[in-house]
């Protein structure tokens, strides 16, 4: 029973949130949606890799979210973590991490 729960850490607190974002639902959606390949790099995403493998699936927001890139299925693509690594978007960390997205209060 070696098995790690990395990602229920990661969880943050959700005070009154209005959007859930099923982070792993979302890269099956996309994986589908760019039939199995890197919007970076164009090579091909296995799904089975967990993160932090360096070839496993990532989601990237293509406008950043700190920058008003919403978390939609327009905003985003399905990535390598490696690729996204060397795009410099800090964010990815952060997002492989949450599987509650708040939206912004108004
Ligand atoms: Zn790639």
């Amino acid at each position: 029973m070696g098995r790690k729960y990395i990602n229920k850490q990661g969880r943050r607190k959700s005070r009154g949130h209005s959007g859930v974002l099923n982070a792993a639902y979302k890269r099956q959606q996309l994986f589908k949606k760019q039939d199995g390949i890197c919007a970076l790099c164009r090579e091909e995403i296995d799904l089975k890799l967990k993160w932090p493998h360096q070839l496993s699936a990532t989601l990237d927001c293509i406008i950043p979210y700190s920058k008003g890139g919403g978390v939609v299925d327009s905003n985003l693509q399905l990535t390598h973590y490696k690729c996204n690594h060397q795009r410099g978007n800090k964010m990815i960390n952060e997002m492989n991490e949450i599987t509650e997205i708040r939206e912004e209060e108004r």
